[in-house]
């Protein structure tokens, strides 16, 4: 088969819904140790691509690649989650009436082979890893406050937190910002930068201010293909880009 350097890499993808096109001939790399921002107007296929990543939906024609040689079309999603793609929805879906820390255990024992259930693999000497996310997300002194006592923002934050317990080597992370202050927003870039240190991470993302303050590479999704990628300033300004946003 292909082999890559890239830690993602898509080519000539397509995907069509009862004849619609959602998916176009989208192609897109991923270096390992890179952060990129996803953009697009609504219907751009930017769901649908994190879809395809994740398995949720098959490609009808194209190369998705992993990890230099994996081809993800052949893997459902539970096999793609432990290949070590970790993806973060757009609602939080933390356990309200447990601890931050039982949160944080609760995923860090997460049996992808048990589907829809959360399985207890029993004792392992996970707590430094619970400390070091706990610091990541800045949760620390919380840790024993129940998920259901903290803000918007960090249950964004506990969310996160809890796909790092799972240490994937991508993480896929969408609109993480909705509904956030902009204190909150400018924190939630300051983390996705800590994160990147260590892990590849895609972001999906709306708001323009936070894309702007991540700093990263920047891909525009336009009928289900890439209509520019580059800086934000590159993107921003370039006219192709600005009449999909000011809609023609
Ligand atoms: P985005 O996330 O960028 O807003 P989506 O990936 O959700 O875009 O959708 C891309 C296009 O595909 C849209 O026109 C949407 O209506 C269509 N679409 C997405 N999923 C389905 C589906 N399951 N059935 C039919 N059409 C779909």
């Amino acid at each position: 088969g292909r082999t890559t350097s890239a830690l993602l890499y898509l080519d000539g993808v397509h995907v069509s819904f009862d004849g619609f096109h959602a998916i176009n001939n989208l192609s897109l790399t991923l270096e390992p140790g890179e952060m990129r921002a996803i953009i697009g107007p609504n219907g751009a296929g930017k769901t649908t691509m994190m879809d395809i990543i994740t398995g949720k939906t098959k490609p009808d024609e194209g190369t998705v690649l992993f990890d230099g040689m994996t081809d993800l079309t052949r893997l459902d999603e539970t096999q793609i989650a432990e290949l070590g793609i970790g993806r973060k929805f757009q609602k939080p879906t933390v356990f309200e009436s447990q601890t931050i820390e039982d949160n944080l255990l609760l995923a860090l024992n997460v049996d992808h082979s048990v589907k829809g259930t959360l399985f207890w693999r029993g004792n392992r000497n996970e707590s430094e890893r619970i400390d070091r996310v706990l610091e990541t997300i800045r949760l620390t002194d919380a840790r024993n406050r129940l998920a259901g006592s903290l803000s918007h923002g960090q249950k964004q934050w506990l969310e996160i937190g809890m796909l790092l317990a799972q240490d994937p080597k991508l993480l896929l992370v969408d609109e993480p910002v909705a509904g956030m202050t902009d204190v909150e927003t400018h924190q939630t870039a300051e983390l996705l930068k800590k994160i990147n240190k260590e892990k590849t991470v895609m972001v999906v993302e709306h708001d323009m201010t936070f894309v702007r303050q991540l700093g990263v590479k920047v891909t525009c999704l336009h009928e289900g293909t890439v209509l520019a990628e580059g800086t934000i300033d590159q993107v921003s300004s370039n006219e192709r880009v600005i009449e999909v946003y000011l809609g023609r």
